[in-house]
């Protein structure tokens, strides 16, 4: 026999939980911080979900993923790309995506500012930095962004607009790690923003389900929260 009886009830508990999740969290962080839901692995229902909540900041990690649930999903939805974003799939993803989380090479970079100037479009972007301990995470090391952003070409890429950078802590429960790393990135956010190459650098995103507390109070403006909102990812 299947379990018909009891499915009903399972889903409107899953239900109730996301809302009363999202809206938890929301009265927990203080105006001026942006939440973004990142809805990877998880269903369009569950979004849907959370976008009846009031949401409407969503973060992905794949370019096909991302795709379909744009495709069901309503049009006011701001998408945001937060994995690590191959050239390849540029293209596709930049008519979709508001803001580009995971920006790790002046190479991505050209790519995104030749396809932005393709389609007449500004590419919003964050230039990710790595700090944390873990050597498998992508991005810009402290050194090579400030490197990086003094190079000539940047100021050619008439197509993208770099809003911000984007960092993840290390995967520990050591909280003066956890510190150091989020005013490390803030450090970094603030040495980039008083040098006045960009107009519109304003975004800090750092933070996650476990740690984004401890980076709103080291300065972050953007967190990005999955597990906390939709629960466990099933790979
Ligand atoms: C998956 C992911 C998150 C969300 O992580 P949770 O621990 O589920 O909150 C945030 N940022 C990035 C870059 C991610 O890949």
């Amino acid at each position: 026999m299947c379990s018909a009886k009891t499915f009903p009830a399972n889903l409107l508990k899953m239900k109730n939980n996301i809302a009363e999740r999202l809206l938890k969290i929301k009265a927990g962080i203080p105006q001026g911080v942006q939440l973004v839901a990142v809805s990877k692995f998880h269903p369009a229902e569950a979004i849907k979900e959370a976008y009846d909540a009031g949401q409407r900041i969503f973060g992905e990690s794949r370019a096909q993923e991302l795709k379909q649930k744009f495709e069901v999903l309503p049009s006011d939805i701001q998408w945001h790309f937060i994995g690590h974003l191959q050239t390849n799939k540029v293209r596709m993803l930049l008519p979709m995506v508001s803001l580009f989380h995971s920006v790790d090479s002046l190479h991505l970079m050209e790519v995104i500012d030749a396809e932005a100037k393709r389609i007449g479009s500004v590419a919003n972007i964050l230039l990710q930095v790595h700090v944390a301990r873990e050597e498998t995470k992508f991005g810009f090391s402290p050194d090579e962004i400030i490197e990086a952003i003094d190079t000539p070409q940047i100021k050619n890429m008439t197509n993208i607009s770099v809003r911000g950078i984007m960092g993840m802590a290390s995967n520990t429960d050591h909280i003066p790690t956890v510190e150091a790393e989020f005013k490390q990135l803030a450090h970094i956010f603030h040495d980039i923003k008083s040098k006045d190459i960009f107009p519109e650098f304003n975004i800090l995103s750092m933070g996650m389900s476990q740690d984004y507390q401890l980076a709103i109070q080291c300065g972050s403006n953007m967190v990005r929260i999955g597990t906390d909102i939709f629960g466990n990812r099933e790979y």
